[in-house]
């Protein structure tokens, strides 16, 4: 018997690829798919997974029915609270996907998991964690960094919730930056936006690009540039199905894909 998995939001883009990574697997067992938008519809004619013989249920009670162990989430931030205070409130464990929550949302959630265990991730793509991981390494020993991130021309949002938590590591990792010699700008923004520590972050939105982001750092005489590429949301998979397997250990809340992997 493989760990019982649920998927909130499995009609969107990130929850259909969610269930088919999870039904792919050989240790997980895709049992539960919940999404409004798509109740009393076949799962498998949702998702693409022939073997599922379950409908789509618009009700998380979907996912006690399943005796769900793990509940996945990749819905939207109001609908992720409120799926997330289910699954403590009946000790399934969640693992979230879905962005934008605060500081002090975090301390909210993190009171709620008593009895089942949550992690959230802001980013699950393996390379990408290991990117900001680098770029705060290698920090202390630069005096110049900046942060380029590039995606689609659907995304509404500027700069990147990736590129702003990148900036930040490097910032709380040094306090050492030169000073911007820049003394007026040609065009406004050409210089970018100013991230945490004021490390300079530029946002490129481009036909044909998925999500991509380089870290540049310079010192005398040398740079280095820290560059991950998503080619699609397959890339984000192996950090959910790997976060779906661990997270029963994983007491109370955890924040990011970093303790999974030990960096
Ligand atoms: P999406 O295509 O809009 O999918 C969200 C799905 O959730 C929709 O089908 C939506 O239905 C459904 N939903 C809404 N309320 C629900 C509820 N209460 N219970 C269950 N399902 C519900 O969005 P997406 O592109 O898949 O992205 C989802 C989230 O994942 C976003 O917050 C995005 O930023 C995040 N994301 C995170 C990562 C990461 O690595 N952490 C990677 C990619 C995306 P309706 O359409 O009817 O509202």
């Amino acid at each position: 018997m493989g760990i019982r998995v649920g998927v909130f939001g499995a009609g969107g883009r990130m929850g259909v690829t969610v269930c088919q990574a999870v039904a792919a697997d050989p240790e997980l067992e895709l049992v539960a798919a919940v999404d409004p938008s798509h109740d009393g519809i076949a799962a498998r004619t949702v998702i693409g997974v022939p073997e599922a013989t379950f409908d789509v249920s618009g009700s998380p009670s979907a996912m006690i029915q399943a005796d769900v162990d793990v509940a996945i989430d990749f819905t939207a931030p109001s609908a992720a609270r409120g799926n997330m205070r289910f699954c403590a409130e009946n000790g399934i464990h969640a693992v979230v996907g879905t962005s934008g929550f605060t500081e002090d949302e975090f301390d909210a959630i993190k009171d709620q998991f008593v009895s089942s265990n949550c992690l959230i991730a802001p980013n699950f793509a393996i390379g990408a964690v290991l990117m900001m991981r680098f770029a705060e390494v290698a920090a202390p020993f630069f005096e110049t960094g900046e942060v380029i991130e590039f995606h689609h021309n659907n995304k509404l949002d500027a700069p990147s919730g990736t590129a702003v938590n990148t900036a930040e590591r490097m910032a709380a990792a040094s306090s050492d930056w030169a000073d911007d010699p820049t003394e007026s700008e040609t065009l406004a923004g050409g210089r970018g936006a100013r991230g945490p520590g004021g490390i300079p972050i530029h946002s490129v939105r481009m036909v044909g690009m998925v999500a991509h982001q380089e870290v540049i750092l310079g010192t005398t005489g040398q740079s280095l540039v820290i560059r991950h590429d998503t080619t699609d949301r397959s890339s984000f998979m192996p950090g959910v199905v790997l976060a779906a397997k661990r997270i029963a250990d994983l007491p109370g809340l955890t924040i990011g894909l970093e303790t999974i992997l030990g960096i």
